[in-house]
């Protein structure tokens, strides 16, 4: 049944973005669906989501140029859920890491999603009601050593979802964040088909399996649901245990 709320998901063209989009347009809400430039694949989401009797439209930005981060920002004032969930990683030895790739990381995984609450929150005020949830990673608790911006990155957003959860609470905002493990996507697709690789992946997860993007939908819905307004400031991990051992 419809809620007439409003949700944004960010990086909802593919993988868990799109599992996440899916499933909070089944709650009610109409979805804002995002990539970075994959028109298809967004416009794909959203058929996903009409054809199960839900409301979306597509919206393309890429996050790593803040210039379009704000023109994104005057098009998403009315939003009453904000699922920020697009990152960018690169993979590269410490020493050799070109500051564009610093600047593009921080750009898409920390700056745009601070820009991002900054233009939802007067909404979410006005309403007393708004939820924020932003995508962490597994590597803010196990930082992998060829991704050392990426992990700072996702590390920091969730150093501000603890700064805003307090400044934001009494305003009947909720602000965390989930951080999923290895989750079977295009990203790392790739890199798991080396069979010597995936078995140390699998091997390092407890519960000796990878996650499916539809693991990290039911806490993301829960959180933004009315149930959830009693959790905020949480980090929540869905790794199959990765982080804890
Ligand atoms: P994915 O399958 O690689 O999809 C990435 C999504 O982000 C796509 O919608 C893509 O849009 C969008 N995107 C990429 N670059 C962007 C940019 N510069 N600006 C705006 N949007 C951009 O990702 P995923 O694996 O589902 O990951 C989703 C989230 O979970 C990310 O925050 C990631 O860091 C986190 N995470 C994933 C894993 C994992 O194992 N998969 C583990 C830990 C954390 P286009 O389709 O247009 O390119």
């Amino acid at each position: 049944m419809k809620n007439n709320k409003i949700a944004l998901v960010t990086g909802s063209s593919r993988g868990i973005g799109r599992a996440i989009a899916i499933r909070l347009a089944k709650d009610g809400y109409k979805v804002i669906v995002h990539g970075a430039g994959r028109i298809e694949k967004a416009k794909e989401t959203a058929e996903i989501i009409k054809n199960n009797g839900g409301e979306a439209e597509v919206i393309i930005s890429d996050l790593t140029d803040l210039s379009k981060t704000a023109e994104l920002c005057e098009k998403i004032k009315n939003v009453d859920v904000l699922i920020l969930n697009a990152s960018l990683q690169y993979r590269t030895p410490w020493q050799e890491i070109p500051q564009k790739e610093c600047f593009e990381q921080l750009n898409c995984n920390f700056i745009s999603s601070l820009m991002l609450i900054q233009a939802a929150v007067d909404n979410m005020k006005q309403n007393k009601w708004g939820r924020v949830v932003t995508i962490g990673s597994v590597q803010e608790a196990k930082p992998h050593p060829d991704m050392l911006v990426y992990s700072a990155s996702k590390a920091a957003q969730t150093n501000m979802v603890q700064s805003l959860s307090l400044q934001l609470a009494k305003d009947g905002i909720t602000v965390n964040n989930v951080a999923p493990g290895v989750i079977y996507t295009d990203r790392n697709v790739e890199a798991l088909s080396d069979p010597e690789y995936a078995k140390k992946v699998t091997d390092s997860i407890p519960v000796g399996f990878y996650g499916e993007p539809q693991d990290c939908e039911g806490i993301v819905s829960l959180l933004c649901s009315d149930e959830g307004r009693y959790i905020t400031g949480q980090n929540i991990f869905v790794d199959g245990g990765k982080s804890v051992q």
